[in-house]
């Protein structure tokens, strides 16, 4: 990377190498070293490409998602988000080829194509998507044609996405792996009978615990028609008619931004970025979105459904704002996330002292970098050891995280709000924003944390002085020579 970290001293204390992935902002050319392979040993908590295409497709409703590769790739993977469905639960089946010994030494061809046609009997699903892994990578199997041909015989769609994990330390290649599943197989492959000047896609929105329903009735409030959502709570059939829209709206701009411009570039539609988390980003989006369309019935209504929104937003909000105002939140979340938060908790009168992500690639930590202020913290692909230094240095009174976080931050007294997949309140737009309020309150404002946070943490504090990984190592590393 050109632009680096000025910081002198390591911010923890931790490997050599790792020192440059954190950095304090302190002016324009604040960025810490990042979209690097993980270094041997510091255990990266990192996702392979394979789980990084799961992810994109997997909240496609009516379709099956079949891993073809050993066990453990699909059950760690199964139900990865936290999405939900108004229809169709048959996303949320696992299924695996279960590669075994005997079919990495003969192949697993007629393995996937056999669990292709039994799957097809069983469910009928609008399309099957298979995941090609590492093994099935490296034993050559060839799933584009298996798919082919379990697609003749079945007349459903059999999708293959070439994910094998190993393609790439950052599961990002795996999102663009997904998308472009979808853009060369899905999108176009089916019309609409009426067309609107107002027809539309959101995509990058997975409606993780209902967030998609936050957002669609402002839309069409507007007036606007919502031919796909790519991929929360959609059906296969719908995203084949994604191409006929006259806008894309793209919520995660990490996992697809990409889709956006290859439909751009293969269907002429153009893009907005969105942010429906937040009071003043989601004002920004309906009025950006009203801009584009240029439509005075539109501006009216997002006139009316702005001043309805925030009408009782503040006095709903101030009980909690009172409570929030002043303390300090750490973000450790996906990529897009990292930055789009920020302002959210602002609003809350809570400052963000920290920022970081697992997967951020050099724009993400770009996008960091612009909206945070003078002095954060941020950070790229911290292990647990590194997070729970960062967290007793830092003492946020909050993190916001995933569930492979949330135990390290309960256990130093820091709360905890789930900002993943596995949350389960709905966050997005004016009413999502009031239940942010509650669950960031509720967690941060719990008695339990006077009770408990101090004591805690010196018990903490001399357990971890005790048990200094990196001092123990420097003693006890040794170089074996044959
Ligand atoms: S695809 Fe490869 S890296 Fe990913 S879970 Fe399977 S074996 Fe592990």
């Amino acid at each position: 990377m050109e632009e680096k970290s000025s910081t002198i001293e390591p911010i923890i204390e931790t490997f050599k190498s790792r020192e440059k992935h954190m950095c304090v902002k302190r002016g324009a050319l604040s960025l810490p070293e990042c979209d690097t392979p993980g270094i041997p040993g510091t255990v990266t908590q990192r996702t392979c490409v394979f789980g990084g295409a799961r992810i994109v497709l997997m909240p496609i409703t009516d379709a099956l998602h079949l891993v073809h590769g050993p066990i453990g790739c699909a059950s760690c993977t199964w139900d990865i988000r936290g999405s939900k469905s108004s229809g169709s639960k048959l996303y949320k089946q696992g299924c695996s080829t279960d590669l075994k010994e005997k079919d990495i030494v003969f192949g697993g061809e007629r393995k996937l194509y056999d669990s292709i046609i039994e799957l097809h009997k069983l469910h009928d699903p609008g399309a099957i998507f298979v995941y090609a892994t590492c093994v099935s990578g490296v034993i050559g199997d060839d799933i584009k044609s298996v798919a082919k041909q379990a697609e003749k015989i079945t007349g459903c769609r059999v999708i293959p996405v070439q994910s094998e994990g190993f393609q790439d330390h950052n599961k990002t290649k795996g999102h663009w792996i997904g998308c472009d599943a979808l853009i060369d197989n899905v999108i176009g492959t089916s019309d609409i009978e009426k067309t609107s000047p107002y027809d539309i896609n959101i995509i990058g929105e997975f409606n993780v615990a209902g967030d998609l329903w936050g957002i669609e009735p402002l839309l069409e409030y507007l007036g606007l028609n919502i031919i796909s959502t790519i991929t929360g709570d959609s059906k296969i059939e719908d995203i084949a008619k994604a191409h006929h829209a006259k806008l894309d709206i793209v919520q995660c701009q990490k996992s697809s931004n990409y889709l956006a411009k290859k439909m751009k570039k293969k269907y002429g539609i153009p893009s907005l970025k969105v942010n429906f988390f937040g009071i003043q980003s989601t004002i920004t989006s309906i009025t950006e979105i009203v801009e584009f369309f240029d439509n005075e019935e539109m501006k009216e209504r997002a006139i009316d459904l702005i001043e309805n929104g925030v009408e009782t937003l503040d006095a709903e909000l101030k009980e909690y704002r009172d409570r929030l105002n002043g303390k300090t939140v750490a973000l450790y979340v996906g990529g897009n996330k990292a930055w789009s938060l920020v302002n959210a908790f602002e609003e809350l009168g809570m400052e963000v002292i920290m920022s970081g992500t697992k997967n951020g690639i050099k724009e993400d930590y770009e996008n960091i970098r612009d909206v945070v202020k003078e002095g954060t913290l941020i950070v790229d692909d911290a292990n647990s050891t590194e997070l729970m230094r960062l967290l007793k240095k830092y003492k946020p009174n909050l993190l916001i995280s995933g569930a492979k976080e949330k135990y390290i931050a309960l256990k130093l007294g820091v709360a905890f709000c789930d900002f993943n997949h596995d949350r389960i309140s709905a966050f997005a737009g004016f009413r999502g924003f009031l239940e942010f309020a509650k669950e960031v309150d509720a967690a941060v404002s719990t008695p339990v944390w006077n009770v408990v946070g101090d004591k805690l943490n010196d018990k903490i504090m001399k357990e971890s002085k005790n048990n200094n990984v990196f001092r123990k190592d420097k003693k006890k590393i040794k170089i074996r020579r044959r």
